[in-house]
């Protein structure tokens, strides 16, 4: 923060206007969180708050929730954090011999109410014989996992955005995954999106917040903060350049070696060096080399980029998809995902929900139980239509989906080689339960996984000692209107050397649920700001840790005047006022968000089989493993695909 920016009161930020929200974490809380922070792990961290003086905080860690269905589910609240601490107690036989016995039994229980655990629990009824039943346990007080949104009510508008999961792919249409779509009820994925509403000719928006769509016609700015620009750094507001392609970055505060590879970098013009082909499908002898080296060595080679400037430059967001930066990530990690192979024959491989991915999410759940929305099923159907808690967990139903149940332990009721079933034990409401199953798909994250299979062989726990999560914010700023943009004559930007973030993007909202056909520079919106923590130089697991640490001791009001300083930075020379600008921020931690694979993560080191082969090549005991991080790739599609293995393997080796 700049000196200037320092002196921005509470006031002028809009730090007393009318959102939501308590004060800071209690105080104790932050003074040893932050001076624990580079002491202990945050598992540590978390383990050393006081219980008793935590319900009184939780709010000021929590901070707004937005209105709607998600309000009390935004991110990884401090309740489920709180809960899910439980579950890595060193010796948890002592509370968990207390559980109270449901007299349940289910033919599968799904750990996990994400896209993945949804589709496992689907795709486990569609081949299952008729009469089975299946429970889904979820931590949270609303399903979808990553792939759920925030909500607001500005001015009596409603605007929503995505809290992570936001894009999703048009599949070849004869595909696994064209099926699964048709079998939601997403018959038709490509959608229709807001048409330009404002006066004089359209501006360049896309239809996410990653397609740079401004770029190529000149509306997308770079913001330099203070501290690039020489003898000036008592400047407050920085420096903008706009169209910094077209005007080839000139008057960008940054030396003549690092314009020119701006310049290539964002033209287009690196991949001119580049005699580099890729990978054509998994494991061939391509993404096997790439698995060798990280992706910065690869990116240097590649491109002829200089190390120095892919990490000031382009890091964390080069490998943003992953969570790190290029540093610390595995080469075929930017490559594994395109190997989906996306149907791009109509341009619009690329295609966004208003609330991102929370559409998919709401669709299984439409297909699973189909009185939990009274609406069709179809994505207008299940965003128009709420939710129907009550039929979520009847046991009438073949599929039941029990929310806010944090499940503690997962053991075999015998030998695992020959049990005949399995009990899981898990805590609602505060209190410990007990269900029975023939099988179970643990669709959760290998964060929780890990800790709660009780007899799980030294094998497995190996492989997943090798799987590495970083931490995400997803702040979702709503907007009155967008006029400070417009004035820029931009949609997007890009900035170096600020408080927090380093990007965001307009988008044209797709026309599902109440969304107006236009857009224009008068409309509410919500600008979403992805907050990343790298540590260029540490391990990848360390700057995991590191991020947690500072996610998880630092408040909300904390990150709200960040945020707020950030913006009246940027943008108060355009008339951007934070006071009366911004309806409300969201922020969705995400503590162990990305599945980040070091180099060897995907085809192993040393001649041995890659950790997430491990546990993919078969069941243990009655147990098989789901969730997209056994990809190493964040994508939903790979959460569908690896429930389909997952429930094919119960039905292959497990139930007769
Ligand atoms: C910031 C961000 C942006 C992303 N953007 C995209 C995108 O644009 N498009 C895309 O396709 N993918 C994206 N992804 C990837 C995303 O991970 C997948 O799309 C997908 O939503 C993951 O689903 P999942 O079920 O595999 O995992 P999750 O969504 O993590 O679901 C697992 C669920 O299990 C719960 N759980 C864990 N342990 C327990 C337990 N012990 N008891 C009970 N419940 C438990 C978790 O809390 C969670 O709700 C993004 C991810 C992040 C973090």
């Amino acid at each position: 923060m700049t000196d200037r920016a320092h002196k921005l009161s509470d006031k002028s930020l809009g730090m007393d206007a009318s959102i939501t929200r308590r004060d800071f974490l209690g105080a104790t809380l932050l003074a040893s969180g932050a001076q624990l922070l580079n002491q202990v792990s945050p598992v540590q961290l978390l383990a050393k708050q006081p219980h008793a003086a935590l319900p009184g905080s939780t709010e000021d860690w929590n901070g707004y929730g937005g209105v709607g269905e998600y309000a009390d589910s935004n991110g990884n609240t401090w309740e489920v954090l709180r809960a899910g601490h439980k579950l890595r107690d060193a010796n948890p036989s002592a509370f968990l011999k207390d559980a109270a016995d449901t007299g349940e039994l289910y033919d599968c229980v799904v750990v996990g109410g994400g896209i993945s655990g949804l589709a496992a629990a689907a795709l486990f009824l569609r081949q299952a014989r008729p009469g089975s039943k299946c429970l889904v346990l979820e931590n949270h007080p609303i399903f979808g996992g990553e792939a759920r949104q925030n909500e607001f009510d500005v001015d009596g508008y409603r605007v929503v955005a995505h809290q992570g999961s936001a894009i999703y792919f048009v599949p070849y249409p004869r595909s696994f995954l064209a099926d699964f779509y048709d079998a939601i009820g997403l018959h038709e994925p490509r959608l229709s999106y807001q048409a330009w509403g404002g006066s004089g000719v359209a501006m360049t928006i896309g239809r996410t917040p990653y397609d740079s769509a401004g770029m190529s016609t000149g509306q997308y700015g770079f913001w330099f903060g203070p501290k690039f620009i020489a003898n000036d750094s008592d400047s407050f507001s920085g420096k903008w350049l706009i169209d910094p392609v077209g005007r080839k970055f000139a008057g960008a505060p940054v030396n003549d070696a690092a314009r020119a590879e701006l310049l290539r970098w964002y033209s287009g013009a690196a991949a001119d060096h580049s005699k580099f082909a890729p990978p054509q499908y998994e494991g061939d002898e391509v993404s096997r080399s790439l698995d060798a080296v990280t992706l910065e060595d690869h990116y240097i080679q590649r491109f002829g980029l200089r190390r120095e400037f892919i990490r000031k430059y382009l890091s964390p967001d080069l490998g943003g998809g992953s969570g790190l930066g290029a540093d610390a990530l595995s080469a075929f990690s930017e490559y594994a995902a395109d190997l989906l192979h996306p149907y791009e024959k109509k341009g619009e491989a690329v295609q966004m929900f208003p609330g991102g991915n929370t559409t998919i999410a709401r669709l299984i759940v439409k297909t699973l139980i189909p009185t939990a929305f009274a609406g069709d099923p179809t994505p207008d159907g299940v965003t128009r239509s709420p939710i129907n808690f009550a039929a979520l967990d009847r046991a009438e139903s073949p599929s039941r989906i029990r929310l806010g149940s944090t499940v503690l332990q997962v053991s075999h009721e015998g030998d695992p080689a020959r049990a005949g079933s399995l009990q899981l034990i898990y805590e609602k409401d505060g209190k410990l339960l007990r269900v029975r199953a023939r099988s179970a798909v643990m669709a959760g994250g290998n964060w929780t996984t890990k800790h709660i299979i009780a007899d799980l062989p030294s094998a497995q726990k190996t492989a997943y000692s090798q799987f590495f999560r970083s931490p995400c914010i997803m702040a979702n700023i709503a907007v009155r209107n967008w006029r400070f943009l417009a004035k820029l004559g931009i949609s997007g930007c890009r900035w170096f050397g600020g408080d927090i973030g380093n990007y965001f993007e307009l988008r044209r909202m797709a026309l599902v649920g109440d969304v107006p056909p236009q857009i224009t520079p008068d409309s509410p919106v919500v600008l979403t700001v992805k907050i990343l923590f790298s540590y260029p130089g540490l391990s990848t697991e360390a700057q995991g840790h590191r991020g947690r640490g500072e996610l998880l001791a630092t408040s909300f009001r904390e990150y709200e005047r960040r945020i707020r300083n950030q913006f009246s930075q940027m943008f108060s020379s355009v008339g951007f006022d934070a006071q009366g600008d911004i309806a409300g921020i969201v922020l969705n931690r995400w503590g162990h968000a990305y599945l980040s694979p070091q180099p060897g993560f995907f085809f192993g080191t040393g001649g041995k089989p890659a950790p997430r082969e491990v546990l993919r090549s078969a069941p243990f005991g009655r147990i098989t493993f789901a969730n997209t991080d056994l990809a190493g790739a964040m994508d939903h599609r790979f959460s569908i695909l690896e429930a389909r293995r997952a429930v094919s393997q119960i039905f292959d080796a497990v139930l007769d």
